[in-house]
């Protein structure tokens, strides 16, 4: 049971990303398999975690563990850790890995935080989802979440997403094969998948397939292992649609390209519509035999880059829409202009907003994404963070760090100290005490009263109000 969990936790992490690994399914296990009720059973801390997983991740559960379990079709059951224990009272919550530094902080500073987080989360009884799966959509390896209508489309990708659009009309007859090529987390599975879906819905007789270089290369290796390799090229030689992400990872496999290649041509001398996706372009990929190379570059080469910020609005706002998630305007801006990477970063950063949302029972604001963000990186100790900002303010004024953190009292260097308490204050969770030590090892009372003067300057004057704001966005985009 481990084992396959393990497995499934790769290939989770391949998909979602390791933010969903890490927040969602690390405390989660495999706790029973019932092959003839067809049902599995997992393990959770709570029942906020069975609830949030049920939600958004039971088709990929669904989809993966029958996979790996060998079956057609399996029903989800959840049952919470929590409700082995015996006293309700005595039971303590157990929340998502990404949350705790967040949350420890805010149990230790309730006299300057205001959201307060549950102290526990009301537990209920396990929750069984049973719904039917469809048999084709497994056998294709089919996430549904990815659609085209989930897609959004900006000058970043239009090309790769309008040739992927016109083939699901004309297998086989425009572009083959079509590559599609770009960084990690752009949206090449996700486009790889909402063409298969597409077809499927149009044309459900078609054989469609879709799989990871990763998990070509280990099913050719065990056709070879247990002298099936003929029945393995038969398997793909009959499709309509093949859909091979990831191709980079065929480099050095010398055996598994070799097989590549004859499917390509049987494939492609009938037709039949191929779709490929990379880190690079064909010619980039290392160790890979020539005559593939060129052959993927027979059809159209499309690259995705990164979307530019009005795309990654788009985006979050059609996430936050699947997922009901009320997100404000300036909330979707500052996400977006925050995360640089990709995509699956941008969605990160929105499901980490979003889940202590939900566990403090608050509405979303800009101020707490601002925080949540802040603290992006739960290993980050609060004396680097605390020294970023100290970095940054010293910077933006001209002022050394050494004045800010001494007794000095001239009016300048005193009016940046509280600004930098003031900020600390703001936009992390530390303690007062922790941030007044930071700073020349003051007290907490002390951080309070540069927070009111700073309070009043701003109600005072407009143009100091402005200033604090650029360094805010300063900070905030650093
Ligand atoms: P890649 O395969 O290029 O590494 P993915 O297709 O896995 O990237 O995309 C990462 C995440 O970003 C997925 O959850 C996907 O749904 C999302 N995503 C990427 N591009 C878009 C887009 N244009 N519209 C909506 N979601 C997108
Ligand atoms: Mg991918």
């Amino acid at each position: 049971m481990d084992v396959i969990w393990e497995e499934f936790l790769k290939i989770i992490k391949e998909e979602a990303g390791n933010q969903v690994v890490e927040t969602w399914f690390k405390a989660v296990c495999l706790h029973e398999w019932n092959p003839s009720t067809h049902q599995v059973t997992l393990k959770t801390p709570n029942q906020f975690v069975s609830k949030w997983i049920q939600e958004h991740y039971a088709t990929l559960l669904k989809t993966h563990l029958a996979r790996l379990l060998h079956t057609d079709e399996i029903t989800l059951a959840f049952i919470n850790k929590e409700e082995k224990k015996t006293s309700p009272n005595t039971s303590k919550t157990i929340i998502p890995a990404a949350l705790i530094h967040a949350r420890e902080k805010n149990t230790q500073v309730s006299e300057h935080v205001s959201e307060q987080l549950p102290t526990r989360i009301p537990k209920a009884g396990s929750l069984v989802i049973r719904k039917k799966k469809p048999k084709e959509i497994l056998t294709k390896n089919l996430n549904q979440a990815y659609t085209f209508n989930s897609f959004v489309v900006g000058p970043s990708n239009s090309l790769a997403h309008a040739a992927a659009y016109a083939i699901a009309d004309s297998l086989g007859k425009v572009y083959n094969p079509l590559f599609i090529y770009g960084g990690t987390g752009l949206g090449k599975t996700h486009l790889l998948h909402a063409l298969g879906n597409e077809v499927n819905k149009k044309h459900p007789h078609l054989k469609i397939r879709y799989e990871t270089s990763d998990r070509f290369i280990n099913d050719f290796i065990n056709s070879i292992r247990f002298d099936r390799s003929r029945r393995f090229r038969d398997r793909y030689e009959k499709l309509d649609l093949l859909l091979i992400d990831d191709v980079q990872f065929l480099s050095k496999k010398e055996q598994t390209q070799e097989m590549f290649f004859h499917i390509f041509n049987t494939l492609h001398q009938q037709h039949k519509q191929i779709v490929l996706s990379s880190d690079t372009f064909p010619k980039e990929i290392k160790d890979l035999q020539s005559r593939l190379k060129s052959r993927m570059e027979w059809g159209l080469i499309a690259d995705i880059q990164m979307p530019d910020l009005e795309t990654k609005i788009a985006i979050l706002k059609k996430k936050a829409a699947m997922q009901k998630i009320i997100l404000p305007d300036a909330v979707s801006e500052f996400i977006a202009s925050r995360i640089l990477s990709n995509i699956r970063e941008l969605e990160g950063a929105l499901l980490r907003v979003s889940a202590f949302s939900s566990l403090t029972n608050q509405p979303i604001t800009l101020e707490m994404a601002q925080k949540v963000l802040l603290n992006l990186n739960e290993k980050q100790k609060d004396s680097v963070l605390l020294d970023n900002i100290l970095k940054t303010i010293a910077h933006h004024y001209g002022i050394s760090i050494t004045d800010i953190k001494s007794k000095k009292r001239f009016k300048d260097i005193s009016t940046v100290r509280q600004v930098t308490f003031y900020l600390m204050k703001k936009l992390t969770f530390c303690s007062l005490q922790s941030i007044g030590s930071f700073i020349g090892g003051r007290d907490h009372s002390t951080v309070i009263h540069a927070v009111t003067k700073v309070d009043a300057l701003i109600n005072k004057d407009k143009d100091f109000l402005k200033k604090l704001k650029m360094l805010e966005q300063k900070i905030l985009i650093n």
